[in-house]
């Protein structure tokens, strides 16, 4: 079962929570659960897992395995516009593993320059590969809200933070920074002509096929205009690599962003939101490139 149906079962199965439980704002399917946080103040809440063979190699550094596994979940944190507050971390540990110590270390700092100071978690050993699961907690936007995927409208235009492509060849992929910093000021800075956003996790194409799908509308791409790192010279083999941790999010017609958020980094409309489903790419001939697999799916 390809991962994608699995988690349009697991969808359909949670519709109802919504609606059956009075603490769950929304549940499976966005980048966090919104849940009420007894006071009638909300909670993000994201769980992420980094295994040994598939999100890393064997021989990956202690402190790049620890940066990654609390990065992926603070990544979804920014993708709501929310700020990251704490984290739950497990470890399951292959027997005998003789870096356990200077991996929680490096998982402890990493999670506390993140701002989200692992508070608990629970370790088991097995005769498997080193697998970590990171909970983390935080806060919408005081103002704007949690930030769905759902939200885009026909007429929005499509942007990214960043540059896209060559993660997991330069190694980016271990230590790059989640954007919560700039998904906050994207909340501050918008407000409500925020629609929605998502963080890019599995591809820009296939990113923007889930907010697509989220939101009712069609996603078009224009290829040309995706900012590409150094050494990244095709935007299509490039929206289809997985790793990238940026934000892609939509922006009501008119809204004035800068080219740069305040710390630097680049901001670029890649595209638009029309009316329809799916997500299609638009190549420099005007050809069509259909994007709704262009993205690392989990076998
Ligand atoms: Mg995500």
């Amino acid at each position: 079962m390809r991962e994608n149906q699995l988690l349009a079962h697991i969808h359909a199965r949670s519709a109802d929570l919504v609606a059956a439980f009075g603490e769950v704002v929304v549940g499976p399917g966005d980048d966090c659960a919104v849940v009420r946080a007894g006071t009638g103040s909300l909670l993000l809440l994201t769980v992420d897992q980094l295994v040994e063979g598939r999100h890393f190699a064997a021989d990956a550094a202690a402190a790049e395995i620890a940066h990654k596994a609390i990065a992926r979940s603070i990544s979804d944190i920014a993708a709501m516009g929310g700020t990251p507050a704490w984290a739950l971390a497990t470890g399951l540990l292959p027997r005998h593993y003789e870096r356990a110590d200077e991996l929680f270390d490096a998982m402890s700092a990493a999670a506390r320059q993140m701002g989200a100071p692992l508070v608990g978690g629970d370790i088991a050993t097995w005769d498997g590969a080193l697998a970590l699961t990171c909970t983390v907690g935080g806060a919408p936007h005081p103002a704007r809200g949690p930030v769905l995927r759902a939200g885009a409208r026909p007429g929005d235009d499509l942007w990214v933070t960043g540059r896209i492509g060559g993660s997991l060849r330069s190694g980016r992929h271990l230590r790059f920074v989640p954007r919560t910093t700039i998904g906050a000021w994207l909340c501050d800075a918008l407000g409500p002509a925020l629609h929605a956003m998502i963080d890019i996790s599995d591809g820009v194409g296939v990113d923007s096929a889930r907010l697509a799908a989220a939101s009712g509308i069609r996603a078009v791409i224009d290829l040309p205009r995706i900012p590409l790192h150094d050494g990244v010279v095709d935007p299509l083999a490039a929206i289809g690599e997985g790793e990238d941790y940026e934000l892609l999010f939509a922006v009501a017609p008119g809204s004035a962003l800068p080219p740069q958020a305040p710390d630097g980094t680049p901001l670029t409309r890649i595209g638009r939101c029309a009316e329809g489903s799916g997500c299609i790419a638009l190549d420099s001939g005007g050809h069509e490139h259909d994007c709704a697999h262009r993205g690392w799916e989990h076998a």
